[in-house]
């Protein structure tokens, strides 16, 4: 009886999904939904790199640790609520004046295995904070790539080129892309041209993270 009412309390104390958004483990967790380790860990990219085709490019988090392990879940894990915290850290600048925002198109097929788009989700997080509609519709992948996480940066360019087809009703418009993970930005300066080549007057492209190593 005691134990069944101490459970009760535990409950109570520590709800079930009381787990941390990136790491997966059950702690004690601030109102952003981390444990203290991840919080710790994690570092704001404060100097994103430059795109060659887009007109400005920011990042929210440096690709590495808890942020590569919450990355990797809502991409083969299914845990989609890390979308959300991700989009928190990205910071448009002010003087970008966008009126969509596109988020970097998965294949048919890869998006048929996942179930969802993971920059999707990060994209209507951000969409719901700054008014901006996610316009999906406006930019296709074309071609199916293989996976660029083993290759270089030459290679990188290589495989994704021509990989991406903007719709006609690209033209005109200022876009804001993004991607989630922002390597070499192969896919994202891609992306840019194809919609460029539409007809958008601008191109900005933003990504939850940055990856200074590769
Ligand atoms: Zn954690």
């Amino acid at each position: 009886m005691m134990h069944k009412i101490a459970e009760g309390l535990l409950t109570l104390l520590y709800p079930e999904h009381v787990a941390c958004i990136l790491c997966g483990e059950e702690a004690v967790i601030n109102e952003t939904g981390l444990c203290t380790a991840c919080e710790r860990s994690l570092c704001r990219c404060d100097d994103p790199t430059p795109l060659r085709h887009a007109s400005g490019f920011t990042a929210g988090l440096l690709f590495e640790g808890a942020v590569m392990e919450g990355v990797h879940r809502l991409k083969y894990g299914d845990a989609r609520f890390v979308a959300p915290l991700l989009a928190s850290y990205i910071e448009i600048p002010p003087e970008w004046e966008i009126d969509a925002i596109v988020p970097i198109p998965l294949h048919w097929l890869r998006l048929w295995k996942r179930g969802y788009n993971q920059s999707a989700l990060i994209a209507s997080a951000l969409s719901e904070r700054i008014g901006v509609p996610v316009e999906e519709t406006l930019l296709r992948r074309s071609r199916y790539t293989k996976t660029q996480t083993a290759f270089g940066a030459a290679q990188r360019a290589k495989n994704i080129r021509g990989a991406f087809t903007a719709s006609s009703a690209a033209k005109g418009r200022r876009i804001l892309l993004l991607d989630d993970v922002r390597t070499t930005g192969a896919t994202l300066d891609s992306a840019a041209e194809a919609l460029l080549h539409m007809g958008a007057e601008a191109v900005y492209a933003c990504a939850a993270c940055e990856t200074k190593r590769y």
